[in-house]
C-alpha cells in the first residue's frame, strides 16, 4: 500500500552524507582556495537573544582583493534539497577598519558581495533558528538549530558561519559566548592559544574552538545544554550522549546502557578498523508542537550525530529506533563516509552542487552494516534479522523498481523525482550490499566479505585520500572478483531486476510454506495483507492469501466485502488507521464484529478475537545437514 509506504519512508528516512563536486572537474585534483594560515575569527553570541536572533560577528584575515563574496551554504552534507541558511541571516553589514560600513551587494539567497574588501575588518549578521518556523522552509529539524533562550541551544554551524569566495581551505577561530552554567558537547577542539580578540569575554563565558578548514566547522555541530550529558570509553573511543528533553521525560543517564551495549557491539564487529577516538551523539527531543522541530531523524556527521526525535516516545521507543535505527546507522558512518569517499567530498561546493555516483556505498553499505552486526553479534537470531532487515527492504525494492540505475539515481539526486525516492538507498542498495556479501564469501572460500573489503578500501584511501568517483566500481571489481563485477554492473550502475533470492539461496534461506501468528488483516510479519479494492472502491478479502483462523472462526469467506468493523465505516480513508492502529492491538477474548456483503447481502458477523494463525510463505533459514555447502557458506557468512 502506497500510503504505508510513504509513511514508513517519512518515518525512517535518515538524512545522511551525499557528495557533490565542483562545477570544473579539472579543479577537484587542485582546489583552487587561497590557503591563508591566518584565521578567520568568529563569534556567536548565545547571550543576547534578540527576536529568537543572536549576533554573528566574523573578522577576516587581511584580504589581497577590492572585491569578495560571502556565502552561507545552500546545500551541506547529509541533506538531499537545497537548504539556502543565506534565508535565516537579517542585516547583513560589513566594516572597514574605521568602524565604516562597506558596500554590500545581496546577490543570491545565499550570498554578499563585498566592495573594498581590501579595507574589510569585520562583518556582522543576525542568525535566525530554524526549529520554530519550519512551516516555512524545508531544513530537516537534525540540520538545523534552536535557540531557546536558558534553556537549550542546538546549533549546527553552517546556520551559522560561512566562508569567503576562494576561502573553504581557511582555518577558522569560533568564539561561542554562552550564559553562565551551560556546557558544551561537540567534537569540535578547543583552543588554549586564544587570540586577543576574546580576551575581553570572562573564561567562563566562552569557549575558543579552532579548525582547519570550513568542512570543519560543518562537520562539527554544537550543543549546549544544562548537563544532561553521560560519557563512556570503548577501548579508546571515547563517546558522549546529551540529550536535551525540554520536560525532563528522559535523560542521558537513563539511555546510556542501551547507546553502549549498542556500540560495544558494533565495535566488536568493526574489529581493528578503527578511524575515530571520539563520537558525539547530540539528541533533541522534540514536543512537536507547532513551534518545534517537526523532522524525526538524524544527520550524520563524521565523529558526531544528530538526532531528533519526539519526547513524548516511551523508554522501548527511544531504545529500539532511536538508538538501535538511528545511531548504529549514523556511527558506521565511521567506515563509508569518513574512511572511503570520493574525491568530490575533498571539495564539497557549498553552493553549486554535483552529486556522487555512489550513494548505494555511503548509505546501502552502511545500512547493511547496522543491520548485519546485530546478527553478527548475536542480539538478533538469523530469523529476526531476516524479517526486519530484509523482508522490509525488499517490499520497497519492489515498489521502487528498477528503471533508473542506482548510480544514475546517486547523480541526480537532487532532481525532485529522485529526492522523493531517496529510501531506495537505505533499502533496495542494502539488498545490493547482502548480495555482495554472500558473493564474496563464496568466491573466497568463506574467508573475506564486505567489510574486509572496505577494510582494503580504507586502507588505500582513507580519510585523506579521495576515490576518483568514475573509477570505483572497476576499482573494486578488480579487487574482488568477476562474479561481484556482475553485480556492480548489472544491479548498481545497471537497470537489471535484481535477484536476491538468487544469493540467499546459496547461503540456504528460502521461502518456506509455515503456519505462523496472525492478525486478523496480516499476518504477524506483516506478509500477507489479505484485502483488496474492487472496482467500486471497497475492500474485499482476497482469494489470493488464506484467511486466517480469525477471520474463519468469525465465518468470513474469500470474497467478502468488508464494510464496517466494530461499527465503524471501513473505507480507504481510515483504513490505515484501523489495520495498523487498532485492530493489531486487538486481545484475545475482546468482542469483535465484522459486518460483511456477500453476495449482495449484509451479514454481521460477532465473535471474540483469538490466537489467529495463518499459513503464508515465509522468507526463513533451511535446516540443512552439517555438511551441506550451503549451511557452511551461511556460517562464514554471519560469523567470520
Ligand atoms: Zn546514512
Amino acid at each position: 500500500m502506497r500510503k504505508i509506504i510513504q509513511k514508513s519512508i517519512l518515518y525512517t528516512l535518515l538524512v545522511c552524507t551525499i557528495y557533490s563536486c565542483q562545477d570544473d572537474d579539472d579543479n577537484i585534483t587542485n582546489p583552487p582556495d587561497i590557503n591563508s594560515n591566518e584565521p578567520i575569527q568568529t563569534l556567536i553570541d548565545l547571550t543576547i537573544v534578540e527576536d529568537d536572533r543572536v549576533m554573528v560577528e566574523l573578522h577576516p584575515p587581511q584580504l589581497n582583493t577590492t572585491e569578495t563574496t560571502y556565502y552561507l551554504p545552500s546545500i551541506i552534507p547529509g541533506t538531499y534539497s537545497l537548504l539556502n541558511f543565506g534565508q535565516f541571516i537579517d542585516d547583513f553589514k560589513a566594516f572597514d577598519k574605521l568602524g565604516k560600513e562597506l558596500k554590500i551587494n545581496k546577490t543570491s539567497n545565499n550570498s554578499w558581495t563585498i566592495s573594498n574588501a581590501d579595507q574589510l575588518e569585520k562583518i556582522t549578521y543576525w542568525v535566525n533558528d530554524t526549529f520554530d518556523t519550519e512551516k516555512t522552509h524545508n531544513v530537516f529539524s537534525p540540520a538545523g538549530s534552536n535557540i531557546l533562550e536558558n534553556q537549550n541551544y542546538f546549533l549546527n554551524l553552517p546556520n551559522f558561519i560561512g566562508y569567503f569566495s576562494q576561502m573553504k581551505e581557511t582555518p577558522y577561530i569560533i568564539g561561542i559566548k554562552h550564559p553562565q552554567s551551560f556546557i558544551e558537547t561537540s567534537s569540535l577542539h578547543l583552543t588554549s592559544n586564544i587570540p586577543d580578540f576574546y580576551e575581553s569575554i570572562s573564561s567562563e563565558l566562552i569557549d575558543v574552538f579552532q579548525t582547519e578548514n570550513y568542512f570543519q566547522v560543518v562537520d562539527n555541530p554544537v550543543v549546549y545544554t544544562k548537563g544532561n550529558s553521560e560519557s563512556f570509553m570503548i577501548n579508546d573511543l571515547t563517546v558522549t550522549l546529551t540529550v536535551y528533553s525540554p520536560h525532563n521525560t528522559h535523560t542521558a543517564k537513563s539511555l546510556i546502557p542501551s547507546l553502549k551495549a549498542m556500540m560495544t557491539a558494533q565495535k566488536n564487529f568493526l574489529g581493528d578498523f578503527n578511524t575515530t577516538k571520539e563520537y558525539n551523539v547530540l539528541v533533541y527531543l522534540t514536543t512537536k508542537q507547532d513551534d518545534d522541530a517537526q523532522g524525526v531523524g538524524a544527520l550524520e556527521h563524521n565523529t558526531s550525530t544528530t538526532v531528533v526525535y519526539p519526547e513524548n516516545s516511551t523508554f522501548e521507543a527511544l531504545q529500539n529506533e532511536l538508538i538501535n535505527h538511528f545511531i548504529s546507522h549514523e556511527f558506521f558512518h565511521i567506515i563509508t563516509p569518513l574512511a572511503i569517499h570520493s574525491e568530490e567530498i575533498h571539495y564539497f561546493d557549498y553552493n553549486f552542487p554535483n552529486m556522487s555516483q555512489h550513494l548505494w556505498m555511503y548509505e546501502g553499505v552502511t545500512e547493511y552494516f547496522s543491520g548485519f552486526f546485530r546478527v553478527n553479534q548475536n542480539i538478533f537470531s538469523l530469523q529476526k534479522y531476516i524479517d526486519t532487515q530484509i523482508v522490509n527492504k525488499m517490499r520497497y525494492t519492489n515498489y521502487y523498481g528498477f528503471d533508473t540505475s542506482l548510480t544514475s539515481r546517486s547523480k541526480n539526486i537532487l532532481n525532485p523525482q529522485y529526492q522523493e525516492q531517496v529510501y531506495i538507498f537505505y533499502s533496495t542498495a542494502t539488498l545490493v550490499a547482502l548480495c555482495i556479501d554472500i558473493q564474496l564469501r563464496e568466491d573466497s572460500n568463506g574467508e573475506e566479505g564486505l567489510l574486509d573489503l572496505m577494510k582494503k578500501l580504507a586502507e588505500k584511501y582513507g580519510s585523506e585520500k579521495p576515490f576518483k568517483d568514475d573509477n570505483l566500481l572497476s576499482e573494486i571489481t578488480s579487487l574482488t572478483s568477476p562474479n561481484v563485477g556482475e553485480i556492480l554492473n548489472q544491479y548498481i550502475d545497471g537497470t537489471t531486476p535484481h535477484d536476491y533470492l538468487k544469493y540467499l539461496r546459496k547461503v540456504g534461506i528460502d521461502y518456506q510454506n509455515t503456519t505462523i501468528d496472525s492478525y486478523y488483516f496480516f499476518d504477524s510479519k506483516y506478509n500477507s495483507f489479505n484485502l483488496r479494492l474492487n472496482d467500486q472502491n471497497e475492500f474485499f478479502f482476497t482469494p489470493k492469501v488464506p484467511l486466517n483462523t480469525g477471520l474463519i472462526n468469525l465465518g468470513v469467506q474469500h470474497n467478502d466485502i468488508l464494510l464496517q468493523v466494530n461499527g465503524e465505516d471501513f473505507l480507504t480513508s481510515n483504513s490505515y488507521d484501523i489495520l495498523y492502529n487498532k485492530s493489531i492491538l486487538w486481545k484475545t477474548g475482546d468482542p469483535v464484529t465484522l459486518l460483511i456483503k456477500r453476495d449482495g447481502q449484509e451479514i454481521t458477523l460477532s465473535g471474540n478475537i483469538i490466537d489467529a494463525k495463518v499459513q503464508s510463505d515465509i522468507l526463513s533459514p533451511l535446516d540443512l545437514p552439517t555438511d551441506d555447502p550451503r549451511l557452511i557458506l551461511r556460517n562464514a557468512w554471519l560469523k567470520n
